[in-house]
């Protein structure tokens, strides 16, 4: 029995998207939803994108975006792409000759909208490249930057005026016989941002990129971000996500994958579960909780972990976690491991001992995962 038997109220039916590759990485149908960040380095300083993108990695990313704005970028490519483990995607927008040199050197995507490029000629020389070197294309639609005679058409950006752009640029890759793309329709506003995407997840089946654009700060940014795509996740629409926020892109990374966590899309590393902590509290649990999230960041493997004050809620989230800690006793609380009452613990090895814990069970998990 699956889970969207036993509890239908958690289950979310993905819309079916055709399924691309960027590069190994499949994007669309039933692949998991990958999610993205880009670097923020100078892409001539292919070191110190290297090092980013390393970072990015660690932190769970499935595809780094690098912009290419000039020659030096593009040169620099080569050397990046080959050190990255993701697929890279070269942000292009207006320069088709940037778009040729990123596909020569070993870019997995283009983000590039065919309608900016220029002549005919122009368009068909970059799809050619594309074709050539393997690479797909997102066409990447921007609240801000829409078309002047779309502006025009429709007074003011409007999700129909985005999915209209989005749908005039796809049809200059279907002329051209590529099907390989993906796309976004990205605006700052969220209800903008939400309206749009559900117009365009009607109107193609291609694999839409999900994303709320210049969305801020890292709280607010979060918030926004958690909405707009939270909304459109739950209700199975995108393949692949982005969190733009004003913050080291490692964040991004982080709360991308919080939200899709939150929804059960995706899992990776330990979630806390863990209450505000009040009177009651065997011991300080925002400290404790700070800690251990640190403590516990390398952890790659799907844990659960409930971090709880005292035994009002303790016991009752410690049964539906693999590992818990309940506060309580004198200076010390109860361990719960499998969701049952373990062992006493003392308030002063706790956080030494769960990280011990935790490590055991993710080693016990990557066996599972060999054998
Ligand atoms: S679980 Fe206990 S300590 Fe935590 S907020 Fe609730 S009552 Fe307070």
């Amino acid at each position: 029995m699956n889970i969207d038997q036993v509890r239908p109220w958690r289950a979310i039916e993905r819309r079916k998207s055709r399924k691309i590759k960027m590069g190994d990485l499949e994007i669309g149908g039933d692949a998991p939803i990958s999610v993205q960040s880009m670097t923020n380095t100078p892409t001539q300083d292919a070191g110190a994108t290297i090092d980013q993108i390393r970072r990015l990695e660690d932190a769970g990313a499935d595809i780094v975006r690098v912009s290419c704005p000039d020659e030096d970028s593009t040169a620099a490519l080569k050397e990046i792409v080959k050190a990255s483990k993701v697929p890279i995607v070269a942000d292009i927008h207006f320069h088709y000759k940037r778009g040729i040199e990123a596909a020569k050197a070993g870019a997995a995507c283009l983000r590039i909208n065919p309608g900016n490029i220029g002549s005919a000629d122009r368009v068909r020389e970059v799809v050619q490249a594309a074709k050539d070197y393997g690479c797909c294309i997102r066409i990447g639609v921007n609240g801000g930057s829409l078309e002047r005679h779309l502006l025009e058409k429709y007074g003011e950006p409007c999700p129909e005026a985005m999915v209209e752009s989005a749908l005039d640029h796809a049809r200059i890759l279907e002329d051209h016989d590529f099907r390989e793309y993906k796309i976004s329709v990205k605006a700052s506003d969220v209800f903008l941002t939400v309206a749009a995407y559900q117009g365009l997840a009607e109107a193609t089946d291609a694999p839409l990129h999900l994303g709320v654009t210049e969305a801020g700060p890292l709280r607010t940014g979060g918030i926004k971000s958690a909405i707009g795509m939270g909304n459109l996740l739950w209700a199975g629409i995108g393949d692949t996500i982005r969190v733009s926020l004003s913050a080291d892109p490692v964040e991004e990374i982080k709360v991308g994958f919080d939200m899709l966590k939150s929804l059960n899309l995706r899992t990776r590393g330990v979630n806390i579960i863990a209450c505000p902590s009040c009177a009651r509290q065997g011991f300080d649990v925002i400290k404790t909780v700070e800690t251990l999230e640190q403590r516990l960041e390398h952890i790659r493997e799907s844990i659960t972990l409930s971090i709880i004050g005292c035994v009002v809620n303790g016991p009752g989230e410690a049964a539906g976690t693999d590992l818990g800690f309940t506060g309580g006793g004198k200076d010390a609380g109860m361990m719960y491991v499998g969701g049952k009452p373990d062992h006493k613990l003392s308030n002063a090895d706790m956080v030494e001992h769960i990280v011990e814990q935790v490590e055991k069970r993710a080693e016990y998990l990557r066996g599972l995962e060999k054998a």
